[in-house]
């Protein structure tokens, strides 16, 4: 690859290859296209998760209150909003909200959306086809030992660098199914002690995600009864995401908060290689169109995902081309190639991506508790950058007939995460924060 002609045609991959905050707003958002998934398949995904609400709720007594439905608060934080606006120096017009994904039932991160929603998926579709569960049942039934001794003849594999393998694990292991996970180096010790303690098989890498990624698709493809979760191209990876922005029209309803053509809603979110990102702002752009505006952001070591949507690349290119490392404390987002399938479906939907620089997650993390009480673990504070991102681009606001609708404007921080991290672990960030 002549990485050189690339920089001349693309000068932002200069300052991402000195690791500078990037800000980088996407020509083609809006534009028609023609796109793999349907409002449809989001609708399907979501029936789908309604059938196995009462197996989730026994299974998993914490979503008792939610009656098995896995769903996080939607919060606004005002403190937070001044702590922000004193940091940014300026003010931030409109309501500040917080999508406490870090804060779901069962795997404490966003991936308790997709990774346990295709787990659900195959566990059903293997109980189909041994004729022992109908659509119309209760699935509660799953519960039953004898549905555990048929899913314990199959395995699952997935390659993660924590928070997937976590959800993956967790889910896989209660159905009864064996279950590997391929670590890679940047995975936190509490997440491989927490999954053998559960029966979860892990196997631990000194390479980064990739790697471990390549090593569960090789052993899932060498045997017929293993289904590897592919976060690289994974569709119902994608689809579990996006049932997140029918329950956010909802939340939105019951709290007042309005998106339409005049209350615009700015929605920033943590990117590693797109899945989780991608399938919310697909669900978001599905139900809200033009009236939300969507960023994802990523640590300056590691933003595959900018890169690849701003050469139009993809999965064609990753952040070691052109010299950088990957390595960052955000490990959730600690991914050097962005995801073959999501790259291509965002090249209409997404507004923009930006970058942040490691050492301001803590500082973010820090004042998160002080004001709010609400402790996230750092890739989750990768957003907060976003809103003076988008209030400084003068040009885009113009662009798109934004200036006058900032004061009716609504910013969702995504936190994608943190509420599995042990009290020690989380006294350190927040320590290194203060
Ligand atoms: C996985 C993860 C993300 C990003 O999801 P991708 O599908 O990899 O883009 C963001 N934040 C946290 C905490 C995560 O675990």
């Amino acid at each position: 690859m002549d990485i050189d002609k690339l920089i001349v045609e693309y000068p932002m991959i200069q300052d991402m290859i000195n690791c500078d905050e990037v800000f980088w707003l996407n020509e083609k958002v809006g534009q028609e296209a023609e796109l793999p998934f349907t409002m449809q398949d989001i609708d399907d995904a979501g029936a789908r998760l309604a059938r196995f609400a009462p197996y989730i709720r026994t299974a998993f007594p914490e979503t008792e209150e939610s009656g098995g439905i896995i769903e996080s608060p939607l919060i606004e934080i005002s403190k937070m909003k001044k702590k922000l606006e004193s940091d940014y120096e300026r003010e931030i017009p409109g309501r500040l909200f917080l999508k406490c994904d870090s804060h779901l039932a069962v795997s404490g991160s966003i991936k308790a959306r997709g990774g346990i929603y295709e787990v659900l998926k195959l566990a059903e579709k293997i109980a189909f086809e041994r004729g022992m569960l109908a659509e119309t049942d209760d699935y509660s039934v799953l519960n039953e030992e004898r549905f555990k001794q048929v899913f314990s003849e199959y395995s699952v594999a997935v390659g993660s660098t924590g928070n997937l393998g976590l959800s993956i694990g967790i889910i896989s292991a209660k159905l009864g199914f064996k279950v590997t996970v391929h670590m890679s180096a940047d995975a936190r010790q509490w997440k491989k002690d927490l999954l053998r303690q559960k029966g979860v098989k892990v196997i631990e890498y000194q390479d980064d995600y990739q790697r471990a990624v390549q090593e569960g698709r090789r052993e899932a493809a060498a045997d017929p009864m293993c289904h590897f979760v592919d976060d690289e191209a994974s569709a119902d990876l994608f689809l579990g995401y996006s049932v997140a922005a029918k329950r956010l029209a909802d939340q939105f309803k019951r709290q007042m908060i309005a998106c339409d053509e005049d209350n615009p809603v700015f929605v920033y979110i943590p990117c590693g290689v797109g899945g989780a990102p991608g399938g919310v702002a697909f669900g978001l752009k599905q139900i809200f169109g033009e009236n939300v505006h969507i960023f994802f952001a990523e640590p300056t070591h590691a933003p595959c995902m900018t890169l690849g949507m701003l050469t139009g690349l993809h999965d064609q290119i990753s952040v070691n081309d052109v010299g950088l490392d990957g390595k960052t404390a955000a490990d959730g987002l600690a991914v050097s190639r962005p995801s073959k399938l999501v790259g291509s479906i965002m090249e209409t939907l997404l507004d923009g991506c930006f970058t942040i620089n490691d050492e301001k997650l803590y500082g973010f993390l820090s004042s998160l508790a002080d004001t709010e009480d609400l402790f996230i673990e750092p890739s989750a504070c990768a957003s907060f950058t976003g809103p003076r991102h988008v209030l400084s681009a003068e040009g885009y606001l113009i662009k798109n007939n934004l200036k006058d609708k900032l004061k009716n404007a609504s910013h969702i921080l995504w936190a994608t995460g943190g509420s599995m991290v042990p009290e020690e672990e989380m006294k350190a960030y927040y320590s290194m924060g203060k």
